[in-house]
């Protein structure tokens, strides 16, 4: 008798969860439009801070139309870090980031020169 019961609420609990996943999954399917448009909208606010925080023009040149500003790592390797972090986490950090020194605002101009000149504009390589 007990076993029933226990078999009839681990039945239940399977049910469940099957339906459940199927739901968010439903759910993510017919509103993916309106994530990405959220998930766009948080990055761009991090990206805002970010740009605030860090001066909000190009350290280089003065620029400072917020489309065309990039984050520089000011000793390379920015596009190693970011790859490997994602974006998401990789923007938290530069936004929670104390270390001075360790990231610039370039312009998009700028950060390309800068690039060429110290051969950064390799691929980052992540697996050997
Ligand atoms: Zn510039």
């Amino acid at each position: 008798m007990i076993c029933c019961i226990v078999y009839g609420i681990i039945q239940f609990m399977k049910r469940y969860k099957i339906s459940d996943r199927k739901y968010f999954r439903e759910y993510a399917r017919n509103h993916s439009e309106n994530r990405k448009r959220l998930q766009k909208k948080y990055r761009d606010e991090l990206k805002n801070k970010i740009i605030e925080k860090l001066g909000g023009k190009c350290v280089k040149c003065g620029f400072s139309d917020s489309r065309a500003l990039q984050i520089d790592h000011i000793n390379g390797y920015g596009t190693k870090e970011r790859a490997t972090m994602g974006r998401r986490r990789y923007l938290l950090t530069v936004l929670t980031s104390e270390e001075k020194g360790k990231y610039q605002l370039l312009c998009a101009n700028c950060n390309w020169i800068k690039r060429f000149e110290n051969n950064e504009n390799r691929r980052a390589k992540i697996r050997p």
